[in-house]
């Protein structure tokens, strides 16, 4: 080894032994003759002190180093001078005494600080990634992401789960997310899909007989990246034979609340972690993926302002919508300004306005004057009555209620982006808590009003409740599945179900979604096969790791805890991907460039793609 320990390894007990470190010149600081070095690898940082006078060699190498130079020095701890001690670093209490160093390389500027967290573009950060990478901040996630994985491995290994790989080259599938597809050179004209994720495979391990399979699974998904997604990314893919929902959950469970107590520390993690149906979150949070770390909890209140004179109201509740909302404790404080920005978010998000009150003061909301209420709807409503509507909503005087009028959909969209962003403004979440819970009983279906039909709210091979199974063909929409997804702090870090293991059962729910018998069974005929060799009863989930790992992390772009992740535009700065390919390589795969593609190339989009045309 080019070094016999690690510079963050350094303590006070290894005062008087020679040691031999190397790693990335972090720092320098010249001080009346001394030169000081801060040495970082893969452990931490320790001070390198050299003293020209007595050891002149090593200390002519350390002047001629720059950041980023990579150093090997040889010399003794000895323990820092009184007063000089650093209570900040793991390493501050000693130095090294440098008697011999060597430049291993040298570095060119870096475009970035390491040293600090300096606004840098996405780009230059992904461009030069390896550099970022060595940013203290980064190399904490990436070894927070490998304890994570790490104790899946351990903990799955002691609930006798096997490790099963599955293809990458796989069927692409209708129905989900768009394949990425892989063209065969031995099959003219036939293509691979990348697996959006292993879920026919593991159903298939069940009815092979494995009975407990995990996989830490790459997952390809082509979609546009909005927000918090990669093209791929990583699940613990999980299935279990003989099990119903509740073991499932008890086992996901088990996991998280023990992986908080040894990655996550430094969270409180409530539990057991509640249980809610679907329909329950939605009118309660207006969201499947609530953030239940504060209340700001939505109400019904439509048949408290039925036959009210306020047009807008009465014409929705006409039309079979509801009047819901929630009220903001203290949120009288927050100024015009403040509530027109809300009504600007409520609109963006598709409503036609919000209705507000402000109560000023404090106590009980009765008796109130015109003087205490403030409302862009006060001429419909008598203060007493906005009052009446804050308190049915839990509030006070002092409170800002807010309401919003539509079909249901409509305003739960609303109302829980108004509920994350004033409990973003007003800091309401506590960042030190994960507040895991369990969605439950999520429908089958949803109408899909531009292609107009049911598309599956899961997957197509989640089993409907036993009594909804004559839901299928008569009412599709009040089926509900035996699907599941684990929440915390507002993110869904994972989706399960059930599944239907009874070709019949399959059947029907194909032809609810438009696929009938003969196209069944071109695109899931093994997976029918597969159900009529005896399939046992089987269900499964999928936590996404890097949602874990950045939840963990405190990360809210899962980028920050991928160690190669894509742009927004799913390239890779670094490495030019995707790019062009020769024509000889299109000819093999037999493939052909359409018109867009050849006018990108020639657009200078891809340069490398005709070369050797
Ligand atoms: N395969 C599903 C998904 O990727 C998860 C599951 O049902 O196990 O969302």
């Amino acid at each position: 080894m080019l070094k016999t320990i690690g510079c963050g390894e350094l303590r006070a007990e290894h005062a008087g032994q020679p040691v031999t470190v190397a790693g990335w010149v972090h720092r320098r600081r010249d001080h009346g003759g001394l030169l000081f070095l801060d040495l970082r690898d893969s452990t931490g940082l320790v001070q390198v002190v050299f003293h020209p006078e007595s050891e002149a060699a090593a200390a002519q190498v350390a002047s001629g180093v720059r950041a980023e130079y990579v150093l090997q020095v040889r010399g003794t701890v000895q323990p820092r001078l009184a007063g000089t001690e650093n209570a900040d670093m793991p390493t501050g209490a000693i130095e090294v005494v440098a008697s011999d160093a060597v430049i291993l390389n040298a570095a060119e500027t870096p475009p970035f600080s390491i040293v600090e967290e300096t606004n840098t573009s996405e780009v230059m950060r992904l461009k030069y990634r390896y550099l970022d990478l060595r940013r203290e901040r980064m190399a904490r996630n990436l070894r927070l992401r490998h304890q994570v994985v790490k104790f899946i491995r351990d903990f799955m290994d002691s609930r006798a789960f096997i490790e099963v790989e599955t293809p990458s080259l796989g069927l692409a599938t209708p129905e989900g997310a768009r394949d990425y597809l892989v063209p065969s050179r031995v099959h003219p004209g036939a293509f691979y899909a990348l697996p959006q994720s292993p879920q026919q495979y593991k159903q298939l391990l069940m009815v092979a007989g494995v009975d407990r399979y995990f996989q830490i699974a790459r997952c390809y998904r082509d979609e546009d990246l909005r927000g918090d997604r990669q093209p791929e990314f990583t699940q613990l893919d999980v299935e279990m034979a003989f099990v119903e929902e509740e073991d499932v959950l008890a086992l996901i469970e088990d996991l998280y609340a023990q992986m908080a107590a040894v990655v996550g520390a430094k969270f409180s993690v409530p539990s057991p972690f509640p249980r809610m149906t679907f329909a329950e979150a939605m009118e309660k949070y207006g969201s499947d993926k609530p953030d239940t770390r504060y209340g700001l909890e939505l109400h019904d209140l439509t048949e408290q302002v039925r036959g009210s004179e306020f047009q807008v109201f009465s014409r929705v509740i006409e039309e079979g919508g509801r009047i819901r909302g929630f009220v903001v404790p203290g949120g009288a404080d927050i100024a015009r300004r403040g509530v027109d920005a809300l009504t600007d978010l409520a609109r963006e998000n598709g409503a036609s306005g919000l209705v507000w009150a402000q109560f000023t003061g404090s106590g009980a909301l009765e008796g109130l004057s015109a003087d205490d209420v403030r409302s862009p709807v006060s001429r419909f409503f008598t203060p007493d009555q906005l009052g009446a509507l804050a308190a049915a909503c839990g509030g006070t005087r002092g409170d800002l209620l807010l309401l919003a009028a539509g079909p249901d959909a409509l305003t739960s969209r609303v109302l829980d982006t108004l509920r994350r962003k004033l409990a973003d403004d007003r800091g309401l979440a506590d960042p030190n808590t994960l507040a895991f819970l369990f969605v439950t009983q999520f429908p089958m279906f949803e109408w899909d009003a531009t292609e107009k039909r049911w598309s599956a709210v899961h997957h197509l091979f989640t089993a409907p409740f036993e009594e909804d199974v004559p839901l299928l063909e008569s009412d599709p929409g009040k089926a509900r599945s035996h699907a599941y997804d684990l929440v915390c702090n507002g993110q869904e870090i994972a989706s399960g179900s059930i599944r239907i293991h009874s070709r019949e059962t399959q059947l029907a729910v194909l032809r609810t979604l438009g696929i009938q018998f003969e196209e069944a069974y071109e695109k899931f005929g093994h997976m029918l096969d597969a159900f009529t060799f005896g399939a046992p009863p089987h269900g499964g989930i999928a936590p996404g790791i890097d949602r874990t790992v950045a939840l963990f992390a405190g990360e809210r772009d899962i980028r920050e805890v991928i160690a190669f992740p894509k742009t927004k535009s799913a390239s890779d700065p670094m490495t030019g991907a995707p790019a062009g390919v020769s024509a000889r390589q299109l000819q093999e795969v037999h493939v052909a460039l359409d018109a867009v593609a050849r006018d990108a190339i020639a657009a200078g989009a891809r340069v490398d793609a005709e070369e050797d045309a």
